[in-house]
């Protein structure tokens, strides 16, 4: 007896009748320990590991013996199941015109980066100075890049990511006390998360002051005792705030004889002119912050980790924490933050400043080349965005192709997986947050849906 589900896979001639194809053709199904030996197999199998290929053949035999492949051709379409990365993570080109997308792993790295990643990979000097033999402290070079950028920090300390960073401020200056915090700075980050359920989950008590849009110096002011372990201050960078509001300055919250502790969430270490809202870390430290806590994926444009800036005593009391242990960052993030702070323009900061008329220039030689293929492209004017990673309300002129609707789903699930954004019943590919030097995979992702 069949099932509905087999007769309908049967007739749509997803499997072939129960008996597959005779006898005779499946004995020249290649066998397994053949095809391994096949040279772009073997070559994967170094790559990849044997069970990957292993799959991929296993796969391909499965085709041939249900009638849907020629055998002869069972090596070629193994070669063609291999994934293109040893891990599930597929390399994507950013076309949604959301410069820090955080489904697509926010910031991507600079080549330098990139390069300094590799480099670490192997044994590396991290926790030992080659000099003396002796153990010396994990990351200096790091820090001391941090520092060089942010000279107005007296200490500056590394976690794994920005919810981290808050995570052990909490935990060493105010478990068993209380954090005093605006109504209007309780936000969500995203996903569910919410900063007031990581701030207490540590043992702080939140003492919440003002409304959720205005809070004065006072509100403040009036919270703090004996019981407060720091007045914490947050950066909105996924929503705002306009209207009737107020919130109090960190030069005015400076004079309470209590550490400020501010969030400033997306790691710009100095004012960038283009965001003028955006908070910086060496202006909120000039302002009179203890501790400035940031992400190194957002605007700074590196590796997920969380910076801590600020006084040196309460950097060096974060630092010996017992909890940071478990919170350190590995050594490839270290690299690949050191490369961020002292290399080349990041990717992130050449999306924000590229200049809108080369970004028109690339679309429209793009689009005349896919125009000559015969796809339905037009250039269009679009609105860039910097990303829950900050800068909220804020868009950057940018310059998208314009394509059927079909193709979003097509592009994302290509060879060269696409991701732009649907708008008024069109595919948009906004080019500001793809490099240059991408157009010509982004040319060949879009011709290769056209074609099939
Ligand atoms: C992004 C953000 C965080 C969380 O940082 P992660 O690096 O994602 O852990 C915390 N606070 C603010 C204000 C943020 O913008």
């Amino acid at each position: 007896m069949t099932s509905d589900g087999e007769r309908r896979d049967a007739a749509a001639g997803l499997i072939a009748s129960s008996a597959g194809p005779d006898a005779d053709v499946r004995r020249l199904i290649p066998r397994t320990d053949a095809l391994l030996c096949e040279p772009r197999l073997a070559e994967a199998a170094r790559r990849l590991g044997a069970p990957v290929v292993k799959a991929a053949v296993r796969e391909a035999q499965q085709r041939a013996r249900a009638g849907r492949l020629a055998p002869q051709d069972v090596a070629d379409e193994a070669v063609a199941l291999l994934p293109d990365t040893a891990s599930g993570l597929q390399p994507v080109i950013n076309a949604t015109g959301v410069l820090l997308h955080t489904n697509l792993g926010r910031a991507p790295l600079s080549d330098a980066a990139r390069r300094a990643v590799a480099e670490a990979a192997g044994p590396t000097d991290v926790e030992l100075d080659l000099a003396t033999g002796v153990r010396a402290r994990r990351g200096r070079t790091a820090l001391h890049a941090l520092r060089e950028r942010v000279p107005d920090a007296q200490a500056v300390h590394l976690v794994n990511n920005g919810a981290a960073a808050l995570v052990l401020a909490a935990t060493a200056l105010a478990a068993g006390k209380e954090i005093v915090v605006s109504r209007g700075e309780m936000v969500e980050i995203g996903d569910g998360f919410r900063l007031p359920d990581l701030l207490v989950s540590t043992g702080a008590r939140l003492r919440e002051v003002g409304t959720t849009n205005r809070t004065t110096a006072e509100d403040y002011a009036a919270a703090v005792g004996p019981d407060t372990g720091f007045v914490l201050k947050v950066h909105p960078s996924n929503f705002r705030i306009t209207g009737f509001t107020r919130s109090a300055d960190i030069t005015e919250l400076a004079g309470l004889g209590v550490p400020v502790v501010v969030d400033i969430g997306s790691g710009l270490l100095a004012p960038q002119p283009l965001l003028p809202d955006e908070p910086d870390a060496a202006s909120q430290l000039r302002a009179g912050a203890s501790l400035v806590t940031a992400s190194g994926d957002k605007l700074l444009g590196g590796p997920q980790c969380g910076l801590l800036l600020g006084e040196e005593r309460l950097v060096r009391a974060l630092s010996r924490h017992p909890l940071a242990r478990a919170l350190r960052v590995d050594k490839l993030t270290l690299a690949a933050l050191e490369a961020t702070l002292t290399g080349p323009p990041t990717p992130t900061a050449e999306a924000l400043t590229a200049d809108p008329a080369a970004l028109r220039a690339r679309a429209d030689r793009l689009a005349a080349s896919l125009s000559a293929d015969g796809v339905d492209v037009r250039v269009v004017e679009s609105a860039a965005t910097v990303g829950g990673g900050g800068a909220p309300g804020v868009t950057l002129p940018s310059v998208a192709l314009s394509l059927p609707e079909r193709y979003a789903a097509a592009l994302r699930t290509g060879r060269v997986p696409v991701v732009g954004r649907l708008e008024a019943g069109r595919c948009l590919l906004d080019l500001r947050a793809v490099p240059p030097r991408d157009d010509e995979r982004l040319h060949g992702a879009v011709r290769a849906v056209t074609e099939s």
